[in-house]
């Protein structure tokens, strides 16, 4: 099967609306293709998001946070197992993170023309973070950084960059495809508690900005000082930058300093 057959039946396979005999085959490729599996993923995440933000309350984020941050720390057992295995409704942490999402993303990133939100690198970094926390995008590698690399780089046609971090106690790669678009996705678990997530594309896919793009602000910044760095609300702290011909957009829970710190750590530049 060809992942231009997955991806035009994906949105009729989450609605449900296919016999039961071709959604099996086609979820037999999204089993063995890491892109189609990304993408049936998150458009399942999307509507749940979309399905369950209509009827339920969101919840105040230091709350989010806090219940998240609990169950990290308390939980046993690989921190894989902390992130996925939790028993926080999936449903709720992404309605709680749809209302954070709208409100960080109203503040710092003021509506430009023409682009839409879901084509905004800055957006898809936050969603991706959040879903990666909470457990609707699951790694497709865990190993050493060097491994990671090698398993990225081999599917998209840029540097990939995988630092080895101080500190750090696990290290995965997910890979996705965004409209035609590879992505690639570098996860780390950094001194037990600390998530940081690093979305990574093209720079001329993302500089051309008709698929993927970031508002001007972020923009100019980047062409400028090759930085930009936001310290969002609820402790989240975004930061772009510029890594050969490669886009990085790091997330992380911790403050601008500290992930500064890690991330211009010599084996970054
Ligand atoms: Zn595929």
């Amino acid at each position: 099967m060809k992942c231009s057959e997955f991806k035009e039946c994906v949105c009729e396979i989450v609605d449900k609306r296919l016999p039961e005999e071709q959604t099996n085959e086609l979820m037999q490729h999204a089993q063995v293709c890491p892109h189609c599996n990304f993408e049936f993923t998150s458009m399942q995440a999307t509507k749940t998001i979309v399905g369950e933000k209509l009827h339920r309350q969101s919840v105040p984020s230091e709350v989010y946070y806090s219940i998240i941050n609990a169950t990290l720390d308390s939980a046993d057992g690989s921190w894989f197992r902390k992130l996925f295995g939790f028993k926080l409704n999936p449903a709720i942490a992404l309605v709680a993170f749809a209302f954070i999402a709208v409100g960080i993303y109203s503040m710092f990133v003021p509506q430009k023309r023409g682009m839409p939100e879901e084509a905004n690198i800055i957006s898809q970094s936050l969603k991706n973070y959040q879903a990666v926390i909470s457990g609707s995008i699951k790694p497709q590698l865990i190993s050493t950084e060097d491994a990671v690399r090698t398993f990225l780089a081999k599917e998209v046609g840029f540097d990939v960059n995988v630092p080895k971090m101080k500190g750090c106690s696990s290290c995965s790669g997910v890979l996705s495809d965004f409209n035609g678009i590879k992505l690639a996705h570098v996860v780390y678990k950094v001194d037990e508690k600390n998530i940081i997530y690093i979305y990574q594309a093209s720079m001329d896919d993302a500089m051309d900005g008709s698929t993927i793009g970031l508002p001007e602000e972020a923009r100019e910044e980047l062409k400028r000082t090759d930085w930009y760095v936001r310290e969002l609300t609820d402790k989240t702290t975004i930061v772009i930058w510029r890594y050969k011909n490669t886009l990085c957009s790091a997330v992380s829970g911790m403050d601008k300093d500290q992930m500064i710190a890690l991330l211009t750590d010599k084996e970054l530049k």
